[in-house]
């Protein structure tokens, strides 16, 4: 199971300024087992952003946000809504931000930070999209994840190997990263993204907390602590 936290309102709040119109997703998989992303959750949201003065133009809650064909699909019916948003909320993992963000033209921000993917990559196969960094920075980037699209796990845009919109290692047959960024800021008109600069990454965020900790390597570390606590 990919394991996500809520990231916190005020942060959501600050990601959400400028934008009134607000059409809310969510997620029956994962999310809802971690209580980030379920009707709970969402409901939970839409009341606090009415309180806050946004206006959501809709909600919906699907079943896999990580699986970007079925993401299509299920938006659908709700395309009005969404058309006339200034920009979506997903309350579930990167990788269903980034499966949202690759069928909807509109921009999407993160509510959840993932904290551990459990060993899956949700069901959008073909590529490794999430690095469980712990602080999810899919606001800044357009819905696409710089630490798993870029070679290097840039965060504050590209190094100066890219050429032709291709990455220095695999000049043949790799995109870079930032290349993507770019052209998806483009297109939604939010090139402004790139301006932030970004805190270095807090790589402590990438540990899982203690309690997830539950494969037999972190039960083995485990015990040594106990044992030399003794
Ligand atoms: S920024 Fe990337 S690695 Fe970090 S939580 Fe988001 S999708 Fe995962
Ligand atoms: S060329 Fe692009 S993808 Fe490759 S390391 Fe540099 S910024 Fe990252």
């Amino acid at each position: 199971m990919i394991i996500s936290e809520s990231k916190p309102f005020p942060e959501i709040l600050k990601s959400l300024e400028g934008d009134q119109r607000i059409f809310i997703v969510g997620c029956k998989g994962c999310a809802e087992a971690c209580q980030t992303g379920g009707e709970a959750q969402v409901l939970e949201m839409v009341k606090q952003l009415q309180q806050e003065g946004k206006i959501v133009v809709g909600h919906s809650v699907l079943d896999f946000l990580c699986d970007k064909a079925l993401v299509k699909f299920k938006l659908k019916p709700h395309e009005d809504a969404i058309v006339s948003a200034d920009s979506l909320l997903i309350m579930t993992c990167g990788i269903g931000v980034q499966a949202t963000a690759a069928v909807v033209d509109k921009v999407t921000h993160p509510g959840c930070n993932v904290v551990n993917v459990g060993g899956s990559r949700g069901e959008w196969r073909g590529d490794e999209r999430c690095l469980e960094c712990g602080d999810c920075l899919l606001d800044y980037t357009g819905g696409i994840c710089p630490m798993t699209a870029c070679t290097k796990s840039l965060i504050n845009g590209p190094c100066g190997g890219t050429k032709d919109g291709k990455c220095e290692f695999e000049p043949e047959t790799r995109d870079c990263g930032w290349h993507l960024i770019y052209e998806r800021l483009k297109k939604l008109g939010n090139l402004d993204r790139m301006k932030v600069t970004l805190d270095p990454k807090d790589y402590s965020k990438m540990r899982p907390p203690e309690n997830l900790r539950s494969t037999i390597m972190w039960a083995l570390e485990r015990k040594e602590k106990e044992a030399s606590a003794k």
